[in-house]
C-alpha cells in the first residue's frame, strides 16, 4: 500500500474499520507493540513508529522490560513534524531491545514474523516497522538505523529502507543506543513515499546540535550516473543474493548507468570496529536506566543494590552483553588498545569513502549476505553480527544509504544497497527514483 493507495481507499468514515482490519491481521505478524484504539479524530496518512522514538502520552518501551511502564512527557521532534504535516501515528512497532539485533528475536516482548513467509524473521532491529509496511498495514513507517536496522529489515521484507546521513534528521526524543551512529529513517513501498516522509522529518533542529539542513543541489539530468562496485564485494554471499545483484547491474547498465570497479575497504575489520565503538557508546547510554530516573524499579536496601537488582531483572541479555563489552573497551588500561584504536580505524574508513566518492556518484553493494533466515536459526551473537557486514561500515562514516528491492526469480526478497557521500541524501533519492524505474521495466 502506497500513500496514494491509502488516500484513495479510506475515507474518514471507515478509518476505524481500517484500524480493526490491521488489528486482526497483525495477530499473525505481530508487528505492533501498541495500536491506537480510535482513529476517528486523526487526520491524514497513518504512519507506524518504531518504539525507540518518544511519543507523548503513549508508552515507549524500546523493546525492553525496563521501560514497560514508561510514558514520555514529550514528543520526539520527528513526531511533532509528522503530526504538523499530514501524518498521524497509528501505533508503535516491535523491535530488538534498545535496537540491538537483526531479527526482532531480541525484543523483550515477542518476535515479529516476516509477512513474506511467517516462518522467517523480518530482520531487525526495526523489524516491526518493516513488517507493518510489507504486510500492507501502513504505507510508511519510521525506524532507526545504527548499523543497518532500517536497510536490513527492508531487504528481508521486500520494501525500500532509507538511512539518511548522520545528522540529517533530528535525534531529539529518540532513545539513544550509540549516539554517534543513531539515525532515524524511513520504510516505504517506493522512493516517492520515502522522499515525502524524509522531506517532512529532516532538517536542523535546535534541540539536536548534530542536526543540519541538507544542501539542495541536484544531479543534472544530462549527467551519466556512475556507480562503483567494491572489489570482491560478492565474496561469501548466498546464491540468491548474487543473482539478484547481477540482475540489477544488468538492468541498470541497459538503462545507461555506468559501472566501475572501486577498491574495497576491509569489511571484516570495519565490522570489528563497529562492534567495539557501538558497545562503548551503549554502555554509557544505558547507564541512565538504573531504576531511579525511568521505568521499572526493584526495591532494595541501598542504591547499589537498587541499580543491580533493577538492571539484572529488567535488561535482556544483549544489552547486558554490550554493556559489559563496552565498559571493558573504555576502561583505563584497555581504552588505548580497543576504543582509541577503533576510532583511528573509523577515520580510515571515512577517508576511504571520501576518496572513492571523488570518482563515482554512488557505491552499490548487497544489503545483506543472505535472504531472511528462519526464526530461531541463528544461535550465537557473532553469527548475527556477521550479517551486518555491509550496513555497519557506512555508519562508521555517517553516510546515507538505501536498500531497494531487486528483481529476483526467487520467492524471497533481496535488497540492494546504494550508498552516497555525506550530505548527498537528496541526490541519492533522486538517483534511486531512476534506479527504481529501471528495475520496474526490467
Ligand atoms: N544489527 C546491528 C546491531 O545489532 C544494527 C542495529 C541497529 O542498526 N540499530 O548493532
Amino acid at each position: 500500500m502506497t500513500i496514494n493507495d491509502f488516500e484513495k481507499k479510506y475515507n474518514k468514515e471507515d478509518i476505524n474499520e481500517y484500524l480493526a482490519q490491521v488489528k486482526e491481521q497483525d495477530k499473525k505478524i505481530n508487528s505492533f507493540l501498541y495500536l491506537k484504539k480510535d482513529l476517528s479524530k486523526e487526520i491524514g496518512v497513518p504512519i507506524a513508529i518504531k518504539d525507540m522514538i518518544s511519543t507523548k502520552g503513549i508508552v515507549t518501551t524500546a523493546g525492553s522490560k525496563i521501560l514497560e511502564n514508561y510514558i514520555p512527557p514529550y514528543n520526539a521532534t520527528v513526531i511533532d513534524k509528522l503530526e504538523r504535516n499530514g501524518y498521524f501515528v497509528i501505533g508503535k512497532t516491535n523491535m530488538d531491545e534498545f535496537a540491538m539485533g537483526s531479527s526482532t528475536e531480541n525484543s523483550a516482548y515477542f518476535t515479529t514474523k516476516n509477512p513474506k513467509d511467517l516462518s522467517l524473521v523480518p530482520g531487525g532491529s526495526s523489524g516491526g516497522s518493516a513488517a507493518a509496511v510489507s504486510a500492507g498495514f501502513v504505507p510508511v513507517s519510521l525506524g532507526t538505523d545504527t548499523g543497518g536496522s532500517i536497510r536490513q529489515p527492508a531487504s528481508f521484507c521486500g520494501i525500500v529502507g532509507f538511512c539518511p546521513s548522520y545528522g540529517a534528521v533530528s535525534r531529539y526524543g529518540v532513545i539513544a543506543m550509540a549516539s554517534s551512529f543513531d539515525q532515524v529513517g524511513v520504510f516505504a513501498n517506493n522512493i516517492k513515499d520515502t522522499k515525502a516522509v524524509f522531506d517532512t522529518i529532516r532538517g536542523k533542529d535546535e534541540k539536536d546540535a548534530t542536526s543540519f539542513d541538507l544542501p539542495s543541489e541536484k544531479v543534472s539530468e544530462s549527467n551519466i550516473i556512475k556507480i562503483g562496485i567494491p572489489e570482491n564485494i560478492l565474496e561469501g554471499v548466498s546464491k540468491e543474493v548474487k543473482i539478484a545483484f547481477e540482475n540489477t547491474v544488468t538492468s541498470l547498465k541497459k538503462n545507461g548507468i555506468e559501472f566501475v570497479q572501486v577498491a574495497n575497504t576491509n569489511l571484516q575489520q570495519a565490522l570489528a570496529v563497529y562492534y567495539i565503538l557501538v558497545p562503548s557508546e551503549v554502555s554509557s547510554n544505558l547507564a541512565r536506566f538504573d531504576g531511579v530516573k525511568y521505568g521499572k524499579r526493584e526495591n532494595a536496601e541501598d542504591l547499589i543494590e537498587l541499580y543491580t537488582k533493577t538492571r539484572t531483572k529488567y535488561l535482556g541479555s544483549e544489552p547486558k552483553r554490550r554493556t559489559i563489552i563496552g565498559t571493558y573497551a573504555l576502561s583505563a588500561g584497555y581504552s588505548d588498545k580497543y576504543y582509541k584504536k577503533a576510532n583511528i580505524l573509523r577515520q580510515q574508513v571515512k577517508d576511504y569513502y571520501t576518496k572513492i566518492f571523488e570518482s563515482v556518484d554512488l557505491i552499490m553493494t548487497p544489503t545483506t549476505p543472505t535472504t531472511a533466515f528462519k526464526i530461531g536459526a541463528v544461535q550465537t551473537p557473532i553469527e548475527l553480527y556477521l550479517g551486518d557486514i555491509y550496513t555497519t561500515v557506512t555508519k562508521l562514516a555517517g553516510l546515507p544509504a538505501i536498500s531497494i528491492p531487486a528483481n529476483t526469480n526467487d520467492k524471497l526478497p533481496v535488497g540492494i544497497q546504494f550508498i552516497a557521500g555525506h550530505k548527498k541524501d537528496l541526490q541519492l533519492l533522486q538517483i534511486s527514483e531512476k534506479i527504481e524505474q529501471c528495475l520496474q521495466t526490467y
